[in-house]
């Protein structure tokens, strides 16, 4: 498969490189950035052969199948719906977009064109959460009653860009993480978030953008769900728990783009480490979109998944902003 880039971004450069050369076959044969200088720089610094500035010419090149999109949020739907016209897989970062309607349009344009569109939603390719799903989903601690993520991180100096400034590139730790966390949780629960109460702010780093949120969200089964995302705490940890009716799942450091932590299960018997495997969380999720692309099975996160994730963090951040409870709006889906 040959892949063009669209953004010199750093998560392509410190991790989504590396794991497409990874997969067989795989080829990155260009890079798009808004600057001739930082995308012909870019393209020296990681071996790639062509850097473009006008995404048509980019995507005029008929041997790219595939494109990665990791430019900021708001370029994401414009850039998306290009490459789907043109005909590519798209693989796109998160959130999809700055609203539902932008994501729900790159979904059924993706849909129409018949081109594999996925979200790079990493943490369900973990092996830690695949272990932690197969706990829950073979009813080894009973009925979920409620979960809690804790997901407040110390945003490395190197990030304190638009994420942290920039409402209108969809900065802001709501758009950041919480769209992670309410995939996780979606993944590890096999349901949808109802209604959603937060409260966010800022502690040290955000300017016009909230850099903490805390939210507490109701699941059609009745469980509850509270989650805790910020860039300001550097000694938290992080870690996602599931408690049901016969037994607790314990997990540490494991909202993380690296493949560790520590799962702990806690029923009637007792209590026990679970193992799980330690694959690259980046390329376990590339090698399930290049099937996909081959036409076996579906991407790790598709594009439901991605309008699904966004529609939670909107909520969380509407739910905040008015300081009552929000239903949250799948735009159908
Ligand atoms: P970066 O800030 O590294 O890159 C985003 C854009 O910023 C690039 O496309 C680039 O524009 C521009 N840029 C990069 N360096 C410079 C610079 N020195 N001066 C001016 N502009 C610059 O973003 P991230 O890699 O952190 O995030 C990109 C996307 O990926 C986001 O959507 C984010 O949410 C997502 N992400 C996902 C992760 C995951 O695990 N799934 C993890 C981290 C990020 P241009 O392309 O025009 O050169």
């Amino acid at each position: 498969m040959r892949w063009a880039l669209i953004g010199a971004s750093r998560i392509a450069s410190s991790y989504m490189i590396n794991a497409i050369r990874a997969q067989e076959g795989a080829e990155i044969v260009s890079v798009l950035s808004s600057s001739a200088e930082r995308g012909e720089a870019y393209a020296r610094e990681n071996g790639i052969a062509q850097s473009f500035t006008d995404l048509g010419a980019q995507l005029a090149d008929e041997t790219v199948d595939a494109v990665y999109v990791s430019t900021t949020n708001e370029k994401h739907h414009a850039q998306a719906l290009a490459a789907i016209a043109a005909g590519k897989h798209v693989l796109c970062e998160k959130p999809l977009a700055m609203s539902l309607e932008e994501a729900a349009d790159m979904v059924r344009a993706a849909a129409e064109k018949g081109v594999v569109f996925a979200t790079n939603h990493h943490l369900r390719n973990a092996g830690s959460h695949l272990a932690i799903r197969d706990l829950i989903s073979s009813g080894r601690i009973g009925k979920v009653l409620s979960a809690r993520v804790f997901h407040a991180v110390n945003l490395p100096d190197a990030l304190r860009g638009w994420r942290i400034n920039d409402a209108a590139a969809g900065g802001g730790v709501i758009p950041d993480i919480t769209v992670h966390d309410a995939d996780t949780i979606r993944f590890h629960l096999g349901e949808d978030p109802v209604e959603v109460v937060a409260k966010a702010g800022t502690s040290g780093l955000g300017e016009g953008v909230e850099d903490s949120v805390m939210s507490v969200w109701s699941m059609p089964s009745g469980a509850m769900v509270q989650s805790h995302e910020s860039f300001t705490h550097r000694f938290a940890g992080t870690g996602i728990e599931f408690h049901g009716t016969d037994g607790s799942i314990f997990a540490r450091n494991v909202m993380t783009q690296e493949p560790v932590g520590e799962i702990r299960l806690v029923t009637a018997e007792g209590e026990s480490a679970v193992p799980f495997e330690t694959h690259n969380l980046y390329e376990y999720s590339l090698g399930l979109f290049g099937k996909a692309v081959n036409g076996n099975g579906g991407p790790s996160a598709d594009g439901i998944d991605g309008i699904k994730s966004l529609a939670v963090a909107l909520a969380v951040r509407e739910a905040a902003q008015s300081a009552k409870a929000v239903a949250v709006n799948y735009g159908g889906f």
